[in-house]
């Protein structure tokens, strides 16, 4: 149960933060395709959904970390 609840707190988190990059953050250049830091391959919905996303969700969750 508590992990449950952790994980759907971790999601919502995700979207937060999704939703204020793209308020404060007005991108034109297009999202990346593969992953800056691991070169793997981004999918589509997430390049839609972060516009200028540079690197995959792994890579993404490691930098917001260590801001
Ligand atoms: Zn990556």
């Amino acid at each position: 149960m508590v992990d449950i609840v952790d994980v759907a707190n971790d999601q919502a988190d995700y979207h937060l933060q999704v939703a204020l990059q793209r308020h404060t953050r007005p991108v034109n250049k297009p999202s990346a395709q593969f992953c800056e830091d691991c070169d793997e391959p981004i999918p589509e919905s997430r390049q839609m959904l972060v516009a200028g996303c540079e690197t995959c969700i792994n890579c993404q969750e490691l930098r917001e970390r260590r801001r």
